[in-house]
């Protein structure tokens, strides 16, 4: 008999109906012999509407943080009681909890407040009972006894630190898509589901847009080795296992196409080459809270060199209104700039280490005429910067070259040419 921790999102709980249908669901996975714990999300739409309300009341100040957190948990008390009272109907012996009840304790950090600690006293009392615990997810409670809320899209962290302190078998996140896929099917059709993926490749694929999943809670699941399962609520099928990365040491394998359309580029161009000046340029624009993406310093000509950064799209103008004082203070000749670029990424473990992957991505954007602005490479990805109007092409070439369509395309070290030294 293993412990499973379920997930359900707001899709999944957004009508009486589905509530219902998660509970034969839940039902189901109790008769087939194991023990379950339900995390759930609020209905859907309802945290944005409380979000709405609140902005209304307000008149455009911020609200106060304390009273948002109050606010927003009213959504999951709703779903979990109701699902509990659905179990129950069902002859399944079940019990709601809210977050301060089965002692998710976070910092006071409030409307983005981190998991500290969680005592698994009362959970496990009430599995050992033989009850299925159904628990509030994206909430928790502070020091002071204060509700806390963890962020949006944080009942996924919820439901794999609940599974982290169970020790469960596996944390399941239901949701409206059938698991992860080599990329977004809306761009690439023939995009395929993965069976299974790292924790370091998926963090690669949700920070890069493929937003099955929030990105902390891979993070959470990747510390505490839970094996976390994307799957669908309304389709019945495996989903996607993300768990560590197994496979043959010496190979590759490319796992899928991550992209983000919201980049923009930033240059200052004939900047004296001089120790120092990446510091100059990015200090500042750290203070400021802008995250800065790739960065590019060209090869210095005649004691002159380009230094080049992205950003998120939303920090442009911020941040060219930075960097055009440091160009400034630096003597740089100009800057240029550019608020539409796109980033593409093929992620895959090893893609670094084999020289073939970076040709063939080359070679597929050479042929749809697709210019390559900047170049990025780790351990579990290769990320160019493209012009927005090729990202979806640049996507579907370098999908086809691969031949993603037919899922995982492993690459074995290549032996020929090999020289003993
Ligand atoms: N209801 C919260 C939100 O919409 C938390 C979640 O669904 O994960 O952000
Ligand atoms: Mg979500």
């Amino acid at each position: 008999m293993a412990l499973i921790v379920q997930k359900y999102g707001g899709t999944s709980v957004a009508t009486p109906e589905r509530i219902g249908a998660v509970a034969d669901k839940v039902a189901a996975a109790r008769d087939a012999g194991d023990d379950i714990v339900v995390v759930l999300s609020a209905m859907a739409g309802e945290t944005d509407r409380l979000v709405g309300l609140a902005k209304a009341v307000c008149d455009r100040h911020r609200p106060n943080p304390r009273e948002m957190d109050q606010l927003l948990a009213s959504g999951e008390q709703v779903t979990v009681a109701l699902l509990a009272m659905a179990l129950e109907r069902r002859q399944v012996s079940a019990k709601s909890f809210l977050g301060h009840q089965v002692a998710i304790h976070t910092d006071q950090v409030h409307t983005k407040a981190r998991i500290a600690a969680i005592d698994p006293t009362r959970l496990r009392a009430e599995i050992d009972a033989g009850r299925v615990p159904v628990v509030a997810g994206f909430q928790g409670v502070a020091a002071d006894g204060d509700l806390t809320t963890l962020g949006r899209g944080g009942s996924d962290t919820t439901a794999v630190a609940l599974a982290a302190a169970l020790s469960a078998s596996e944390c399941q996140i239901y949701t409206d898509v059938d698991g992860v896929y080599t990329t977004d099917p809306r761009v690439v059709p023939e995009a395929r589901r993965l069976d299974q993926i790292s924790f370091e490749e998926m963090l690669e694929m949700s920070s890069l847009g493929s937003k099955v999943l929030q990105i902390r809670a891979v993070e959470f699941a990747g510390k505490y080795n839970v094996p976390l399962r994307v799957l669908s609520t309304f389709v019945d099928g495996p989903g996607t296992l993300i768990t560590y990365g197994k496979g043959a040491m010496e190979s590759a394998v490319i796992s899928g196409i991550a992209f983000n359309r919201d980049e923009a580029q930033l240059t200052l161009v004939g900047v004296k080459d001089a120790p120092g000046i990446a510091a100059r340029v990015l200090a500042p624009i750290a203070a400021a809270g802008v995250e800065v993406d790739m960065i590019l310093q060209n090869v210095a000509r005649d004691g002159l060199l380009d230094f080049t950064f992205t950003v998120h799209r939303n920090d442009y103008a911020y941040a060219q209104e930075i960097v055009t004082a440091a160009a400034k203070a630096l003597g740089a000749a100009r800057v240029e700039s550019d608020a539409h670029v796109a980033k593409i990424s093929l992620v895959g473990m090893g893609v670094r280490s084999h020289a073939e992957i970076a040709a063939k991505l080359f070679g597929a954007l050479a042929e749809a005429n697709i210019r390559v602005r900047m170049v990025s490479t780790s351990e579990v990805k290769l990320s160019v910067v493209v012009d927005e109007k090729d990202l979806e092409e640049g996507v579907r070439a370098i999908h086809r070259a691969f031949g993603l369509e037919q899922g995982p395309v492993r690459i074995e070290p290549r032996r020929e040419g090999t020289k003993a030294h």
